[in-house]
């Protein structure tokens, strides 16, 4: 489909302006302090039995499609109930603009126990991997139109697609590589977790967390969730420990024999510290983080080299914008023959 040259003046007045509005860093509270309401999740792989409740929850509770146990009929639904016959098997091995949550595995050798410490030989363990909510999120301070926002209340990390045009910087930005594109929608949108912000608003939380069994992810204040995982490595192996189930300040709890963690709270400082802590009993490099991430915040990395690249963010934003008039055109005739063939 051919731009035309009204269409193109549109996008080249709103690619300069978007231009001229230099990006702003994003607000949050002071940086390196949580803010005031600060809520999150901690994920403790020696807990996690890699059933995948959390995967099938999250897309019920955020209406994607797909995923372990989906059956088109009832996406969206909760409570959640099978129509007549089988259910779809579908495990998504990564996250992507249908998967705003994942589980996978680390297994060495022999490892079959789930949460088996690679201290005691072969080790095996799952992990879960969403947006870590970062204190000082790398994704918010690219974006030029603010259409990713850190909450100043709860710390969490939103995302506004009527703002959004389509940039992408934030996937190049998050550290973590987090951030999921719709490149199959004519209209596309970022996707991400937005640690179920929606519930949240109406007195529920995560899903991930109100569905996990085994207390491997439990939803809570920030500073509760840190004593939370320091108290679990003053733990001695082989003791058994109540752990809390869903949520650090419910009532629910289960008695489990305490595994050998490697001694780390991940998320505490790493890339400025997180919203999203874990614990484990495998180093986290083998778990799949990254090791090059440092303790260092990285708005600042993202901005010292930004500020030395300004081709590259005009170059990315002049594309997404010409992206976004292209599909939204795309959109606005599919819709039109929509109509025409109902009619
Ligand atoms: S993990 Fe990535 S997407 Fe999530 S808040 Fe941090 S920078 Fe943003
Ligand atoms: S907090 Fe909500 S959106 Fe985020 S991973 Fe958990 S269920 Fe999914
Ligand atoms: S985090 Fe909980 S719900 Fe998710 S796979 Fe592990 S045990 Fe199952």
């Amino acid at each position: 489909m051919a731009i035309n040259r009204r269409d193109f003046l549109k996008f080249s007045a709103g690619a300069g302006l978007m231009l001229t509005a230099a990006p702003t860093r994003g607000q949050a509270a002071p940086r390196g302090e949580l803010p005031p309401d600060a809520v999150g999740i901690l994920y403790d792989a020696t807990l996690c039995i890699g059933c995948m409740s959390c995967m099938v929850n999250c897309k019920k509770a955020n209406s994607e499609p797909g995923g372990a146990l989906y059956h088109k009929e009832t996406a969206g639904q909760i409570p959640f109930e099978y129509p007549q016959g089988d259910p779809i098997y579908d495990a998504p091995d990564n996250l992507s603009s249908k998967t705003l949550c994942v589980i996978k595995a680390y297994r060495d050798g022999d490892g079959e126990q789930p949460g088996q410490s690679e201290k005691g030989g072969p080790a095996f363990s799952f992990v879960k991997q969403h947006c870590l909510h970062c204190l000082e999120p790398a994704c918010v301070s690219v974006c030029p139109v603010a259409a990713l926002q850190k909450q100043p209340d709860t710390g969490i990390v939103t995302y506004n697609k009527n703002r959004c045009f389509g940039c992408r910087y934030c996937q190049i930005a998050c550290p973590f590589g987090i951030p999921a594109y719709e490149w199959e929608k004519a209209s596309p949108s970022v996707v991400k977790c937005q640690l179920c912000n929606h519930r949240y608003a109406q007195g529920g939380y995560s899903a991930c967390c109100e569905f996990c069994p085994t207390g491997a992810s439990i939803f809570g204040k920030v500073k509760d969730l840190r004593e939370e995982a320091k108290r679990r490595l003053a733990l001695k192996p082989g003791e058994t420990y109540a752990y809390p189930v869903k949520r650090v300040d419910g009532d629910e709890r289960t008695e489990q024999v305490v595994a050998e963690y490697v001694n780390h709270v991940y998320g505490l400082e790493e890339a400025g510290g997180t919203q999203y802590l874990f614990l484990a009993g495998v180093s986290f490099d083998k778990l799949g983080f990254n090791p090059r991430i440092t303790n260092q915040v990285y708005p600042d990395f993202t901005w010292d080299y930004v500020s030395h690249v300004p081709a590259l963010i005009g170059t990315l934003l002049v594309a997404g914008t010409a992206l976004r008039v292209v599909t939204q055109k795309l959109e606005k005739k599919n819709n039109d023959a929509g109509k025409g063939d109902a009619s």
